[in-house]
């Protein structure tokens, strides 16, 4: 057993028994990582207080055989306040990094980028927010659609006016090998994705974004989430549930 300590931000904290927290946290040097925290249920405990979701700690942990101990844990920066709409979202966020990560593999680009999104959804428009993330989380974890031609015979969207998008194929189709396919896929849901793709949180650059595009582009890629990851996603179906 080795000690480790690093900074994370918690993805997901579930209670077990009556005493303990198992927690997921993406963290910038380890990649995801699961630990238990023994005692935090325990009213008294100051880790229970502060192992909240997308809270930013600085960590000491064990690396253990099936799941990593908690020795002790300190805020390393101050909780954003979301509102009941932004918190909807941003558990989409986190869990979509739960979902696309994996355990002690270090992604500290995807660290840094998931921080900065945590901050941005209480700034900007948290719809778009998010779907700036999926675009970028996809692209970064090797899950990225193929969006430049039709995956099935190479045409580019040079020779077509009408696209499909197919969760099956992962990625756009054109007319001919899309006519089976639901999903229109249009010039603008595309152009958007590409924004999107390069968009320097950095260097913001301003984009317009037309309704009807971010629809297209956010159910071509929660199709190909759901396909990617065989599982339905519960921040998701929350998010439909509550209308947002
Ligand atoms: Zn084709």
């Amino acid at each position: 057993m080795t000690e480790f300590s690093d900074e994370g931000i918690v993805l997901r904290v579930e209670d077990r028994d009556t005493s303990d927290k198992y927690v997921t946290c993406f963290s910038r040097n380890h990649g995801r990582v699961r630990f238990v925290a023994y005692g935090a249920r325990y009213q008294k405990s100051v880790a229970g207080r502060i192992l909240q979701p997308f809270a930013h700690l600085n960590l000491e942990l064990q690396t253990g055989n099936l799941i990593d101990k908690l020795r002790s844990c300190e805020l390393q920066s101050l909780p954003v306040k979301y509102d009941f709409k932004q918190m909807a979202y941003a558990a989409v966020v986190t869990e979509l990094t739960e979902v696309f990560t994996a355990d002690h593999e270090p992604e500290e680009q995807l660290f840094l980028l998931l921080q900065e999104i945590l901050r941005l959804i209480n700034k900007r428009n948290p719809r778009l927010v998010t779907l700036l993330y999926t675009v970028k989380l996809l692209a970064s974890t090797g899950f990225r659609p193929q969006m430049d031609e039709c995956v099935l015979c190479h045409k580019g969207w040079a020779d077509e006016t009408k696209m499909f998008f197919s969760a099956l194929q992962g990625g756009v189709l054109c007319e001919q090998c899309g006519k089976d396919e639901e999903l229109m896929f249009g010039k603008g849901a595309r152009e958007l994705y590409y924004s999107l793709a390069k968009f320097e949180l950095d260097k913001p650059t301003e984009f317009s974004v037309q309704g009807s595009d971010l629809m297209q582009l956010e159910k071509a890629l929660l199709k190909f989430i759901v396909f990617q990851t065989d599982k339905p996603l519960k921040s998701l179906a929350y998010l439909s549930q509550i209308g947002l």
